[in-house]
């Protein structure tokens, strides 16, 4: 991800201003406890007089005993009547003193919409600081990236008013659009490839295609290249898949295909082109072999790494990373998230499987909840028990920042200066180790999701409820569905859904397949509006639905058994990823049926632009 500037490169020295940064890591992370006490503390007192503080009795105690006894652990829904009346209009004091200037749209969603964080204009800066670390800490492993350019693919998304006209977008948007972003002074950690015009352009195509070709015509000084996650600069690729020759008539000639409307756009791309005939020889050549194996290092030569995220779901796009990088380090170097950005990855060249955050104790005021999860190893798939809301023996259970204990699983609670207090994240994490007094953490998994290809997060219960939509397309056959499961298939790009269903028939009306793809659009329709709009933004593919052998369920019982599951306990696995078990899908698979058409998705509120 890309970092923020700070003014301090304009007044010290690059290397004094890393030593810096690296000063202040050491500094927080040994004093890790004292910072959370005083950033508790800061955070109560401020917003003493917040009508939720009141409510629940805090009456404005700033200690950290009074907050864990009063305070209750709560869950978005628990939060939701309170930024309901914020989003409608009310501007008294409700979660927090400060002015809420805007809400961030979480990717996590509830009854089908996305999440709505509150957030204040200081935020940003507490964003801009976890940012500014990043470049420090990995120049330490690799030097010399001041000499060159970043090529990042970064896009702004929808953005929507509240009916009280709050802004309402993701994080990112907020970001980029934001001065901290925009109006960054020239630091050489922060040159990248693509000019501002082309980031903030509300077209996606138009802002993938002129980031691309701005990436291309400055390949030689490219030395690292990155998107947020890897799904986005695995789409980028594809991008260029689709694209190249057009993109390479652009650099052979020096102009700039007329698909690209956008005036500020044009006038930026148009600043970094010139007729480059040799360049644009050398792309098509690549382009046009029949393997793409090692594209990243032909083509931006001098790349170092890939900085995205590919922990958590993404680590499904790991082996799809290494064939276009020929292995390259893939780098993930933060955790962040629309409530509060967390921490930073301190070992950043490490392996993926061995990632670790460091949790940055002046973001917020962390807490952790234990969690205990079953294993199931014969279909690879880890579920994390559901919990609702806690009773007060589990609300003790939490355990502050350095009380954590090495190699234990924890569910992280925030308490956020734009005011989320004790506010379960959804994120599983387990202590990797620690910086000093601080813990690092690997992220472990988001709590009940099943399915994921791109920013989509769907849990079990969300797929269970789509899937018994679509069943009612069987009842005039009689037939029935008797068992299911899933997969969240990325072996193409962009990924998609399956489903394996297996069905028993009375009738004997033979369902014809228009039926079938009813069901998988009916699926399509009931999910969330984040799987939505990614699948109309074609970041998800059609979704389908692959029904297998009278016998099958029966057969993939009897193989987890052979694993040693417990044959009292089995229960179906509503996702799979285990590859003996998708072979043993695949092998007795009688129809596949695909989505015909993309579900509808309209953004809560008007919708600012198309993305
Ligand atoms: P959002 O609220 O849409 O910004 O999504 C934030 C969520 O994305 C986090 O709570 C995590 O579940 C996930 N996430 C963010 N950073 C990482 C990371 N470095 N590794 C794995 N998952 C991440």
């Amino acid at each position: 991800m890309p970092e923020a500037p700070k003014q301090a490169t304009t007044e010290y020295s690059l290397e004094e201003n890393n030593k810096r940064k690296m000063e202040f890591i050491e500094d927080v992370t040994k004093n890790a406890d004292d910072v959370q006490k005083r950033v508790l503390s800061e955070i109560l007192s401020r917003n003493a007089h917040a009508e939720y503080l009141s409510r629940h009795g805090l009456n404005g105690l700033t200690d950290r005993e009074a907050f864990k006894k009063i305070m209750p652990v709560v869950s978005y829904e628990d939060v939701l009547p309170d930024i309901n009346r914020i989003a409608n209009g009310d501007k008294s004091p409700i979660l927090c003193s400060d002015r809420i200037s805007e809400f961030l749209t979480s990717s996590g969603t509830s009854a089908g919409e996305r999440k709505m964080m509150p957030t204040i204009e200081e935020e940003l800066g507490r964003r801009s600081l976890l940012y500014s670390l990043l470049m420090p800490v990995m120049s330490q492993f690799v030097p010399g990236l001041e000499k060159g350019k970043g090529m990042y693919f970064l896009f702004i998304k929808c953005e929507t008013k509240t009916p009280s006209g709050l802004l309402a977008r993701p994080v990112l948007t907020s970001y980029y659009k934001s001065s901290h972003f925009k109006d960054r002074p020239y630091d050489p950690y922060t040159n990248y490839t693509s000019p501002n015009e082309t980031i903030l352009c509300q077209d996606s195509y138009q802002s993938m295609y002129s980031q691309m070709l701005c990436g291309l015509v400055q390949n030689k000084e490219v030395l690292r290249v990155g998107a947020v996650f890897a799904s986005g600069f695995i789409r980028a690729i594809r991008f260029l898949e689709k694209h190249y020759t057009l993109l390479c008539n652009d650099i052979r000639t020096g102009t700039l295909n007329s698909i690209i409307t956008d005036p500020s756009v044009r006038e930026a791309v148009l600043r970094t082109l010139n007729p480059d005939p040799k360049l644009a020889d050398f792309i098509e050549s690549e382009c046009g072999k029949e393997s793409w194996q090692g594209i990243i290092t032909k083509l931006w030569p001098n790349t170092k790494y890939i900085d995205v995220i590919v922990t958590g779901t993404m680590s499904q796009y790991i082996p799809t990373l290494d064939f276009y990088s020929n292995g390259l380090p893939l780098v993930c170097t933060m955790y962040a998230s629309s409530e509060c950005y967390f921490g930073v990855n301190l070992n950043p060249l490490c392996k993926p499987s061995d990632v670790s955050y460091t949790l940055i104790p002046t973001m917020a005021y962390f807490e952790f909840l234990p969690v205990h999860r079953n294993n199931c190893p014969a279909n690879g798939l880890t579920s994390i028990a559901m919990q609702k809301s806690l009773d007060d023996k589990e609300q003790q259970e939490l355990v502050d920042l350095v009380d954590v204990k090495l190699g234990q699983e924890y569910e992280l609670v925030v308490t956020t200066y734009a005011g989320l207090y004790r506010y379960r994240v959804g994120d599983v994490l387990r202590v990797a180790g620690f910086k000093n007094n601080a813990p690092q953490f690997n992220f472990i998994c988001r709590k009940n999701v099943v399915l994921s290809i791109d920013s989509d997060k769907t849990d079990e219960v969300e797929l269970h409820n789509a899937v018994k939509n679509a069943t009612t397309h069987l009842i005039p056959f009689d037939a029935r569905l008797t068992e299911y499961t899933s997969y969240a298939d990325t072996t193409k790009v962009p990924g998609h859904y399956v489903l394996y269903w297996e069905l028993s028939q009375n009738g004997s009306t033979p369902i014809p397949p228009s039926v079938f793809e009813d069901c998988c659009f009916t699926i399509e329709e009931s999910l969330d509006s984040v799987y939505r709009q990614n699948r109309v933004y074609e970041a998800i593919g059609p979704l389908e639905i692959k029904v297998v052998e009278t016998g099958t369920f029966d057969k993939l019982m009897d193989y987890a058994i052979s694993l040693g599951a417990s044959i009292n306990q089995y229960k179906t696995p509503r996702c799979v990823k285990f590859a003996p078990i998708l072979e043993l899908l695949n092998s007795r698979v009688v129809r596949c049926y695909l989505s015909p058409k993309c579900p509808k998705f309209a953004a809560q509120w008007s919708c600012n632009n198309k993305n």
